[in-house]
Formats: C-alpha cells, structure tokens, sequence
C-alpha cells in the first residue's frame, strides 16, 4: 500500500471507530457481550498491540537513527548550534502557546458560575524539580535509561556516542557504516508496522468513544470547548505563520503532509509512541535530512508539549473560576513560565499532562484537588493535545532543517 492510500485507510478507521464506538456507547454498553467481549477484550487487546508495536520501535530507532544522525554531522559545532535552535524553537511556541490558551480563557472564563461538586480528591503524583530534570539528563546506565524508555538520558548519550565515533577516525567510519545499515533495517520495520496501523487505529477510537459517555461533558463543556478552540488556532495558524514566516514552505503541503502522523498521535495519545511514524515522516514526505530529524524529532517528543501546556493553561483559569480565586497579572506569568519549564519534564506518554498540571497549581495557590473536576474529559483532549504536540515537533524540525540547508525542497512539494 503506497503512502497515500494508507493515510486515506488510517483516515476512514478513525471516523469508522469513532461512529461505531459513540453508537456503541449509546445504545449497547449494558450488554455483557458488547462491553466485556468487543470493547473490553477485542477492542483492548488489539488497540494495545499496535500501541506496544510502536513503543517496541522508540528505542532502537532514536538511538541508531540518532547516531547515524551525529556522525553524519560531521561536526560539533554544527550539532550545539542545531541544540540551540531546537531549544529555542520549542520553548517559544510552548510558551506562545499557552499565552493563547490563557488570552481566550480569560475572555471566555469557562467555569464562572459553575457548580460542581468541589469536594473531589485527586491523589497526586509527584512531579520531578527541574534540578532532578536536569541532572537525569545525564544517564547513570544508558542501558537502564533504554530499558526504562526515559528519552532524555537517550537522546543523551546517542548524541555522545555519535560525536566519538566521528572523531575516531577508521573505527569510527566502520560502526558508521554498520549504524547506517541498522538504521535501514529500522526504517522498514516501520513500514511494517504501519500496514497494521487501520486496525489499531480502529479498535483504539471505537474503545474510547464506546468507553467514554457523553454525559460527562455536559458541565464541563465550556472548558472541553475554550481547549479544543485554543489548540485548533495554535495548530493551525500558529504553525503556519511560523512556518511561512521562518521558511517560505507552502503550509497546505505541511498541514495535509501531517494528517497521518496527527491521526497515530490522536489514536495512541503519545508524542513518543509517535516518533517512528514522525521520523519516517519528515525524512521520506517532508524531505528533511535525518541528521536533523533523527535529532530535533525525539527531542521535540520529550521537551515539546504545546498542546498539554494549552490545557494547563484553560484548567488553571477553569479551576480558578469554580472555586472563585481571582487570578493576578504575575499569577499568570507564573503559569507561563511554569507551564513551560513543565513541558520539559513532561515524557511524551498519555495523561502525563494532567500530573504537570499539579505542579502548575501549586505555583499559583489552586487547589490541586481541582484536577478531579476534568479529568473525566481528560482522554479525549489528551488524544487532540497529543496531535497539536506532534506537529509542532515536526513544524519546528521543518524549519530548522530549511534553515540548516538540510532540506529537500522538490520531497516537500512532491504531491
Ligand atoms: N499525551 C501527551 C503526549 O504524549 C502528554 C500529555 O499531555 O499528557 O504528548
């Protein structure tokens, strides 16, 4: 199945999932057969394997991809200047981001007058210092970090490996070669596992939508709404005005080149779990080299959570508002400046965003217990923040690759 087609069969699996799911939800989930047997075990189980089908692929594939990446290179020089567009271009648009969401939530004021019963617990989790996340980005024992999936000591010692293999010489040149054949491999088995993409996708939306009833966002639709507004116009004109902006490249071609990428994320509500399918996808569709997105794709996928700070920022004016606190001008500096250092300890897996949002409150005085109160729509906005994350993961690495000279501009337009 050629590229195309396969985006078009994701396509139509996500909308049949999702119409087959609501109905299901509506009409059918007090048969035993239907929630036990479809949703809860066929659905459930199928809906996992792909998803663990795509995590199976993050480690190998961002460390051999991000070797290969390094070494071809070349150069250091050119490595740090790439860490630093790639750092800028990431915690700015965190950062506009949530400024967007707080702007229209301010305007909006979801929750004002809102009676909802405020004496819901949430049990929190610790989130990490922004010391601990530092220090962990050095890896005690990377085969530790790779075992446990932590991306940053990754990314890390990828990027360390590959720099020793470009400065010794013959012995570097030959595991080059041998990375570069890995990375071959690694590419294919993502073809591979994209062919089961239209099932996963499938049974994962039918599962959610069937799972999810809709009677949870009567109240809280005002807050689902000002989220959902405020990632659309981030996604969409933000991206694009950046991208015209910074590299000239027609946003059509971008927007309708992500579709597919968009559809993983929102089915798996994880920017890790996309980063096989971001890669292939910026390197084979977008024409970017892969010594720049083997780099700035998994580094996005870790510290880049545009999407999830657009949350933090509706949930903190939201809950503010039930509990009528008024919020101050340096109240939401700090949920600015917050938000946006939490998206770098933010790991790129679903729900995690909601566990920042802790920390985010906490910064401003809100009550913490005031997570309760949305979580119930958490999933649904997850899977859509997820999207909006991802493409600005690979926004970010378009335009740091057109400014590298790293891009293949005839790949681009190809239709
Ligand atoms: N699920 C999001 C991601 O993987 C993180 C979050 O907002 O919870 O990008």
């Amino acid at each position: 199945m050629d590229s195309k087609k396969l985006t078009k069969a994701i396509l139509i699996a996500m909308f049949a999932g999702g119409i087959l799911g609501g109905i299901l939800n509506l009409f059918f989930m007090d048969s035993y057969i239907v929630e036990e047997i479809l949703v809860g075990n066929i659905f459930h189980v199928i809906g996992q394997i792909f998803i663990n089908s795509l995590k199976m692929l993050v480690v190998p594939l961002v460390f051999v991809s991000l070797v290969c990446g390094t070494a071809a290179l070349g150069d250091i020089s050119k490595l740090g200047r790439l860490g630093g567009k790639a750092l800028l271009f990431y915690l700015s648009t965190t950062a506009l981001a949530i400024s967007l969401a707080l702007s229209l939530a301010i305007i909006i004021q979801p929750g004002v007058g809102l009676d909802l019963p405020t004496e819901a617990t949430f049990a929190t989790k610790e989130a990490p210092s922004i010391a601990e996340t530092i220090i962990n980005i050095v890896p005690s024992n990377p085969i530790q970090a790779m075992a446990e999936g932590q991306m940053l000591p990754l990314i890390f010692f990828s990027l360390l490996l590959g720099i020793a293999i470009v400065m010794a010489g013959d012995a570097g040149k030959r595991v080059e070669a041998q990375f570069q054949d890995y990375n071959t491999i690694i590419m294919q088995l993502v073809v591979i596992l994209m062919k089961l993409a239209p099932y996963g996708v499938f049974c994962l939306i039918a599962k959610t939508f069937a799972t999810q009833g809709f009677e949870l966002f009567k109240p809280l639709l005002s807050y689902f709404l000002v989220v959902v507004s405020a990632l659309l116009i981030h996604g969409i004109v933000s991206y694009s005005i950046l991208l015209k902006m910074f590299s000239g490249l027609s946003v059509t071609t971008f927007l309708k080149k992500m579709t597919s990428v968009q559809i993983f994320a929102f089915s798996t509500a994880s920017s890790n779990a996309t980063i096989p399918v971001n890669v292939e996808n910026t390197e084979k569709r977008l024409g970017v080299n892969n010594s720049i997105a083997s780099f700035t794709i998994p580094l996005g996928a870790t510290i880049n959570m545009d999407g999830t700070a657009i949350m933090q920022g509706v949930a903190t004016v939201f809950i503010a508002n039930v509990y009528g606190i008024d919020l101050g001008m340096t109240d939401y500096l700090a949920v600015i400046l917050t938000a946006t250092l939490a998206s770098i300890g933010t790991a790129g897996v679903p729900g995690v965003g909601l566990i920042m949002l802790a920390m985010v409150l906490n910064q401003v005085g809100l009550p913490v217990e005031g997570i309760a109160l949305i979580i119930g729509v958490d999933r649904l906005l997850d899977m859509m923040r997820t999207a909006v994350n991802v493409t600005g993961d690979a926004a970010g690495t378009v335009i740091i690759a057109k400014s590298e000279g790293e891009l293949d501009t005839k790949v681009y337009n190809q239709v």
